[in-house]
């Protein structure tokens, strides 16, 4: 049964132990440090990196007399209906069989369409490694039956993995209680996006965390992925989008192709 991880930020402390454990299992090292020391705010790093897969990103908000931080897990959200995937002309960004985005660095061309979709900022392209890099929902861990690093190591009980169905059903009673007390609290991930595997149960609108109120995949991808990118009907897209607009993008796809081909003759696949 597909897996999620629930989030409730209101249990959060930005201890970063969820980061450092997911830095520790992956092995993807750490920041610069002298990067790190210049950061004038508690966001460490202020972005996903390649050696960042997830961060804890702590947001400011005004509360009146006093300013209120809040502290929020943030990484790939493992979107049903993801941008990146569809962004992605050659595949390599795609599902596994689980509802799980996977990335095959054998078809990636570099060409970041991933990246700037993303509606979360959630995966980096990697200059020197030149991979992409996001959060991989710990398919080792999940296929040895216990829980994503990130989880396990959380000391407030803030993060909870288990069946997506059982996650969903937590955040509901959760939701519940919170209404009592905060008009604006709703469950974040359950059908954003199509659904992600990361399920957030929130005290406040989500922007108020730092997280898009409403996700969606950008306009230009959609058209992109419905009817220009391979596989697409191509004459649809000349109909609806307009020639000049087709023939441009057609012209980068053929672009991305030849070098494609040209990193398969350089020893890729
Ligand atoms: S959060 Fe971004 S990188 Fe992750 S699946 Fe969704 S669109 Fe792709
Ligand atoms: S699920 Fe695994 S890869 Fe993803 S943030 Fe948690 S520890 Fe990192
Ligand atoms: S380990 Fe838990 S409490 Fe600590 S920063 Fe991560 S989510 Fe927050």
């Amino acid at each position: 049964m597909s897996k999620a991880v629930l989030v409730d930020p209101s249990k959060c402390i930005n201890c970063k132990a969820c980061q450092v454990a997911c830095k520790h299992w992956n092995e993807t090292g750490y920041e610069d440090l002298e990067k790190v020391e210049a950061y004038a705010d508690l966001n460490i790093p202020p972005a996903i990196t390649p050696k960042t897969w997830m961060r804890v990103a702590v947001k400011e908000i005004d509360d009146g007399d006093r300013p209120v931080y809040r502290f929020t897990k943030t990484q790939c959200m493992h979107c049903e209906d993801a941008a990146c995937v569809k962004a992605c002309p050659t595949g390599a960004t795609h599902k596994d069989d689980e509802g799980y985005t996977v990335f095959d660095a054998k078809k990636c061309i570099g060409c970041n369409y991933c990246v700037s979709a993303c509606p979360f900022q959630a995966c980096k392209y990697d200059e020197e490694k030149k991979e992409i890099f996001r959060c991989i929902f710990c398919p080792d861990r999940r296929a040895a039956g216990i829980a994503t690093a990130c989880s396990t190591h959380c000391p407030t009980g803030c993060l909870t993995y288990g069946d997506r169905d059982d996650m969903i059903k937590a955040a509901e009673a959760k939701l519940a209680e919170y209404k009592k007390d905060y008009p604006n609290a709703c469950i974040y991930g359950k059908e954003e996006v199509g659904g992600m595997h990361y399920i957030y149960v929130l005290q406040d609108k989500p922007s108020t965390y730092g997280l898009p109120d409403k996700p969606t995949v950008p306009a230009g991808v959609a058209v992109w992925n419905a009817l220009v990118k391979p596989g697409g009907g191509i004459a649809a897209a000349a109909v609806v989008i307009g020639v000049g607009t087709a023939a441009a993008i057609n012209a980068r796809h053929r672009r991305m192709e030849k070098l494609q081909k040209e990193k398969s003759a350089a020893g890729g696949e």
